[in-house]
């Protein structure tokens, strides 16, 4: 894979002498941002909201909200109002009380905000379910996690199987003209309190359920608590670098962990101004989201910024994009050729973010005053301490290929799998360290390379090949929009490399095509490297969070059953 080095732009940012600054890290110093530090009584909504008013920053804009039928704005207070308001609500009409978890199934709007901080309010552990979920997601999680409230629309209230799920009490619908059967949200919303008494908690009490993005294999439901706040904060303000006059805006839907702890908690905890566009995905719209809040910081993921590259250069000279100054991605290795794009189309490095549903927050991560080796996913969040480690729990030295593993103990890491302990007990090894799933070396310099799942990696005539390697290097072919690789059973090689291609537009598939894309990753990668075998397909399986689906490629190759689907795209 062709790294290239990208330096430090300039500008003053929080994090200046990384080595100093994790060589005198405590935890318990960045516990002191918050008001329980003191009182010992905790509450995320509080830490997000109320506290930013107690301040004397009730009038600063904490949201602005735009989809095809809002553009509006919050300030801190009115985010203080309509939360309590949403709180008052579930606790006399469905009597939720601390622990219970309450569901927000719904699109995006202003109201799914109110309604989530709301619930945390009362203590609540909240569940975020994406709006595309179809009936059997939506009923494995509510059955797994046993909801007693959810909250929803008339269009997705059908895809709730209430008869089967004993434990499901009250079901609240945000719009009008709301059956017999449910309880009308926005009529009780008009005449609530604006106050509330906020529910304070320890900080190993629950906040929130996120269920994984079923890449892998069945989603797994995680369970984080309100401690997970000190790895939200101390990142949004190093990672994301978010400064007073920031304008923040997180493309992830809150059904996806990124959509929670970066769209919701780490910049409200640090009082950013959020930006949240709701509706689908379009080069121009999201362009001109970009210029109407003269965004500076913009945190999305590979298959985004994929897709706008895609779409061409052309259209981006019509958008005033001067006010980025920084820019961010997760969910998904990102290649070194979207490096390049982004560096030549907005005249900024992106900034690649690793971290896990399971761990609540970055780990390992590009931080802005830091040189960038594009392809790699930088150095651990200050506090974390990651290795490669094998089977066995040996660190392995650097340069070599294991377990992309960290050290038990970060705040935000998960607290259990929802109805399943023994899932849980199985990501740690007795000697402490919790084994991430992914493959990965480390640089000399103590750079982190992701190489793929470590169930993806490949074996081919005694080398292992990791799939983002030769993924990357496929996508720097101009014909290649997308390109998710697979080993193959051989019974020379043990494996071979398969190449599933999504070809960009203009381009038709041709025999002659696949063998100049072996050859270009023969000639630019390694001859061991090159697919032996291409396909092209109109597009690639992904999961609705945008991730390439390998196992499942897999499964069609070898004609195997599929397994889980319920998070992958129509
Ligand atoms: P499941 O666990 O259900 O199979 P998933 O692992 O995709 O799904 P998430 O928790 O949403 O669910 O994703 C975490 C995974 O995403 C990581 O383990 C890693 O494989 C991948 N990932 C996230 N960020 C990056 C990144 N910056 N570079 C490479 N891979 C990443
Ligand atoms: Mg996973």
């Amino acid at each position: 894979m062709k790294s290239e080095i990208y330096e430090v732009e300039q500008g003053h940012y929080h994090l200046t002498d990384y080595d100093q600054v994790c060589a005198d890290f405590d935890w318990s110093e960045v516990e002191k941002a918050f008001s329980w530090h003191t009182t010992g009584r905790v509450n995320m909504a509080y830490e997000c909201i109320d506290r930013h008013v107690d301040l004397g920053k009730g009038d600063k804009v904490a949201l602005y909200y735009k989809d095809k039928d809002h553009n509006e704005k919050y300030t801190f207070s009115d985010m203080k109002v309509n939360s309590n308001k949403a709180a008052n609500v579930l606790k006399k009409a469905a009597d939720v009380k601390k622990g219970d978890r309450v569901f927000i199934f719904m699109p995006r709007s202003p109201e799914l905000y109110f309604v989530l901080l709301g619930a945390l309010k009362i203590g609540a552990i909240v569940g975020p379910l994406f709006e595309a979920f179809m009936e059997k997601a939506v009923k494995d999680r509510l059955e797994n996690s046993e909801a007693s409230v959810i909250i929803t629309t008339n269009s997705l209230v059908d895809r709730i199987p209430v008869d089967e799920l004993p434990h499901l009490k009250h079901i609240f619908i945000v719009d009008e003209d709301v059956s017999a059967d449910h309880i009308d949200f926005n009529a009780l919303y008009q005449e609530a309190d604006e106050t509330f008494d906020i529910e304070w908690l320890e900080r190993e009490d629950g906040l929130i359920l996120h269920y994984t993005s079923g890449s892998t294999g069945q989603p797994k439901g995680v369970l984080h608590v309100q401690n997970a706040m000190i790895q939200h904060y101390i990142s949004g303000h190093y990672v994301l670098d978010l400064k007073e006059d920031d304008i923040y805006w997180c493309t992830a839907d809150p059904g996806w962990v990124t959509g929670t702890s970066y769209g919701i908690f780490a910049p409200w905890l640090n009082g950013a101004t959020n930006v949240i566009a709701g509706g689908r995905f379009s080069p121009e719209g999201w362009y001109q989201i970009l210029e109407d809040f003269k965004v500076t910081i913009w945190y999305s993921a590979p298959t985004a910024f994929r897709m706008l590259m895609g779409a061409g250069d052309e259209m981006i000279k019509n958008y005033d994009l001067s006010h980025l100054r920084h820019i961010l991605s997760v969910g998904e290795p990102l290649n070194p050729e979207v490096i390049k794009w982004g560096y030549k189309v907005f005249g900024k490095r992106i900034h690649d973010t690793w971290w896990m549903t399971e761990t609540g927050a970055h780990m390992i991560v590009n931080f802005p005053s830091m040189p960038i080796k594009s392809g790699s996913m930088g150095k651990p969040l200050p506090g974390v301490k990651a290795a490669i480690v094998d089977n066995e729990g040996n660190i392995l030295p650097p340069n070599r290929m294991g377990n992309l593993a960290m050290k038990k103990g970060w705040p935000s890491m998960m607290r259990t799998i929802w109805n399943n302990e023994a899932k849980y007990e199985s990501y740690f090894l007795p000697s402490g360290w919790y084994i991430s799933g992914d493959s990965a070396y480390m640089d000399e310099d103590g750079y982190f390379w992701f190489q793929g799942r470590v169930d993806d990696v490949i074996m081919t005539a005694g080398e292992r090949v990791g799939p983002f390697e030769v993924e990357s290097k496929l996508v720097e072919h101009p014909a290649v929009a997308e390109a998710g690789v697979i080993g193959k059973p051989d019974p020379i090689r043990g494996e071979i490399i398969k190449a599933f291609i999504a070809l960009r537009e203009g381009y038709e598939p041709s025999d002659a095509l696949k063998e100049e894309i072996r050859v270009f990753v023969k000639n630019g990668l390694a001859a061991h490297a090159a697919p032996r075998e291409i396909e092209f397909k109109d597009k690639l399986p992904k999961t609705r969070s945008g991730k390439i689906m390998r196992r499942v490629l897999k499964a069609w190759e070898l004609d195997l059953p599929t397994g889980d689907l319920s998070t992958m795209e129509d």
